[in-house]
């Protein structure tokens, strides 16, 4: 016992962002309670991994757990549109300040339970089917309650709380708001296929997108030598119209409107349910304090079209334990401590934020899909979505070079439109706002 607590540092959710935290906390030798409501395995969305998660994984010392788990090989992404007239390949071994361009595409429930038996091995005491209720601040630590799988209720002390508990928002409910994007108002509806065919070889792996007219856009992850995870993003307000009474009707219909998905799902059978995720966009105003910090998806999510999620949540998870650690030894743990942390939080979401932004814009699509680049543009813009979030000033020119150029197109075309939302969607679609600011939920 330290300082009166039962553990120096209680992590609430044992998702990515909360085993990344809790494991890397043990491994400098800290007493780690995490609690995870749920029993692993179990179902989460999110299966499309990025090459710059390799360097989050050695440095929380899980690479080869996760290279000899098994999961299918990723070496970049495939884009068709929705009548398949055009297609467009982007390969992770030309993304510029990119050391290892393959990652993997992962089955949650296994990938998720491999980061959580690593933090239990590095010391963390890990509690699943276990639910956090509530934490209560004072000056010399907090007080956690939570439920056994039995149901009985238990408290104990901690000297901080790190919220890894994903969209629940364990604290970040309580503290500051949650601010949902104004853009990127997306829906998804997806389930597990069989019988779905993919590429050959190095690219049997890839993420395959089909667009849509309305902006959206499918995903099609091969998570297993059989299974898919097949995906449809479509703007709320299409959803709203559209949508189906059942997440799987919703799916069916979207796949049967749109040809080029509907071709790759000509003898797919559903191995799974389907599923709904809404207003999954945002980015909250507060993301530590006093003896608190929130990691991943508690603090925030970007669309899901670059695949960001899982690195953003393990990135943060490393960070805020460097911090806790470095705030424990020091007997500070206030949030003048975290103030460069929420500020890296707020700067890598606006940064991915931009492209995820880009992506529904034609001018981004015409000028990406040329791949025609000069000055070593495109590498730059492929290092990004390959999850590089600290680009060198060179990469930093030539992503400004680029989206100078996106603007340019927006107004006298420089790049040939036969990739532009024409060829991929089939209309011209209206452009979006440029870089809006984020707006109040409530
Ligand atoms: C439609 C969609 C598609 C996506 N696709 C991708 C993708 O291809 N690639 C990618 O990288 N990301 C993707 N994501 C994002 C990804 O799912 C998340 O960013 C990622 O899971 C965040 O990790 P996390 O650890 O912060 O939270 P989570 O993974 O959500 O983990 C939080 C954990 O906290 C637990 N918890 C919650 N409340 C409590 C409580 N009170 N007590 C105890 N435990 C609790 C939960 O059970 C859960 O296990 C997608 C998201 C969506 C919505």
């Amino acid at each position: 016992m330290t300082r009166g607590w039962d553990y120096e540092v209680a992590v609430i959710g044992g998702g990515p962002g909360g085993s990344s935290a809790a494991a890397q906390l043990a491994r400098k030798g800290h007493r780690i309670l995490l609690l995870e409501r749920e029993t692993f395995p179990r179902f989460h969305i999110g299966e499309s991994q990025l090459p710059w998660s390799n360097e989050v994984m050695r440095t929380l010392g899980c690479e080869d757990l996760i290279r000899e788990a098994g999961f299918v090989n990723k070496w970049g992404a495939s884009f068709t549109s929705h009548d398949g007239s055009a297609a467009q390949y982007a390969d992770f071994a030309r993304a510029a300040e990119t050391p290892a361009p393959q990652t993997f595409q992962v089955p949650r429930e296994r990938f998720d339970d491999v980061l959580l038996r690593h933090a239990q091995r590095s010391g963390a005491e890990v509690r699943q089917g276990t639910r956090a209720l509530d934490a209560i601040f004072d000056d010399k630590g907090a007080t956690i309650s939570y439920v056994d799988p039995k149901g009985l209720a238990h408290a104990v002390r901690a000297g901080a709380v790190v919220d890894a508990s994903g969209r629940a928002g364990f604290l970040a409910k309580r503290f500051g708001q949650r601010v949902v994007d104004p853009v990127l108002r997306n829906v998804a509806v997806h389930a597990q296929f069989e019988g779905v065919p993919r590429r050959e070889g190095r690219r049997a792996g890839d993420i395959q997108m089909v667009t849509r007219p309305d902006r959206g856009w499918f995903w099609f992850i091969p998570i297993s030598p059989t299974v898919m995870s097949v995906g449809a993003v479509v703007p709320k307000a299409v959803h709203a119209a559209a949508g189906r009474p059942t997440a799987e009707e919703s799916l069916q219909h979207y796949i049967d409107e749109t040809p080029a998905a509907a071709e790759l799902m000509r003898e797919a059978r559903r191995v799974s349910p389907g599923r709904f995720d809404a207003d999954y966009s945002y980015l909250h105003t507060q993301h530590a304090g006093d003896r608190w910090v929130l990691v991943g998806d508690a603090g925030g999510f970007l669309d899901p079209i670059f695949s960001t999620g899982v690195l953003l949540a393990m990135q943060s998870g490393l960070e805020a334990a460097a911090l806790i650690s470095a705030g424990l030894a020091d007997g500070d743990l206030s949030r003048a401590r975290f103030a460069a942390y929420e500020r890296t939080l707020q700067k890598r979401y606006h940064h991915f934020r931009r492209f995820a932004v880009g992506f529904y814009d034609p001018a981004f699509r015409d000028l990406f899909f040329t791949r025609s680049s000069r000055f070593g543009i495109y590498e730059a813009v492929l290092s990004v979505l390959a999850g590089n979030w600290r680009p060198s000033l060179g990469t930093r020119l030539r992503l400004a070079m680029f989206f100078g150029l996106v603007a340019l197109q927006r107004v006298l075309p420089i790049a040939a439109r036969s990739h532009s939302a024409a060829a991929w969607s089939g209309r011209r679609l209206p452009t979006p706002e440029p870089e809006p600011t984020l707006e109040t939920e409530r």
